[in-house]
């Protein structure tokens, strides 16, 4: 058990695409490191509800969320529907912890995966439990908030300036 270093944007393994585990007992000792790190995060910047484990440089399809009072381990997941609704919102991520981006979720979506027991379980989500799921499973693939961008010229901000246009700071 150890909190981690988090990658950050520029880290060329932030953009790779994390592996399959073969063994679901091969992710405990991740699970253990993503919750430390992860509470770390909420401790030192105020946020952050999870992780990818190629966030802490591990290649591994394994998603940590901490939502709604209940955690979630996600081993092996994949997108298995989503709705055709979507909604916009502003988005944020531990590798780029000061920057905002305006982008689009899909309102609803259901994820299979495999608990650390190996059993195949679903999870149905909705609204921001679905939008954070689809910004993990992005992680998996390589890919980043920044990518999903609405409009380059206007949909990012930095975390202050995001803060003061909702009259927060
Ligand atoms: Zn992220």
């Amino acid at each position: 058990m150890a909190i981690r270093r988090i990658i950050e944007l520029g880290d060329p393994l932030l953009r790779a695409t994390s592996r399959e585990l073969l063994q679901p007992s091969e992710a405990d000792p991740v699970f253990c490191d993503l919750r430390d790190t992860l509470h770390e995060f909420q401790r030192s910047h105020g946020f952050g509800r999870g992780i990818a484990a190629i966030q802490i440089g591990v290649p591994l399809r394994i998603i940590y969320i901490e939502i709604r009072g209940e955690c979630h381990e996600l081993i092996n997941p994949r997108l298995e529907w989503a709705s055709k609704e979507k909604f916009r919102l502003w988005d944020d991520c531990f590798s780029f912890p000061n920057l905002m981006v305006e982008l689009d979720r899909h309102q609803r979506i259901r994820v299979r995966y495999q608990d650390r027991a190996g059993q195949e379980r679903q999870i149905n989500a909705e609204g921001d439990f679905s939008e954070l799921l689809q910004h993990e499973l992005d992680h998996l693939d390589g890919i980043l908030s920044v990518d999903r961008v609405v409009d380059a010229r206007t949909g990012f901000a930095t975390r202050t300036e995001y803060l003061r246009s909702l009259g927060a700071c």
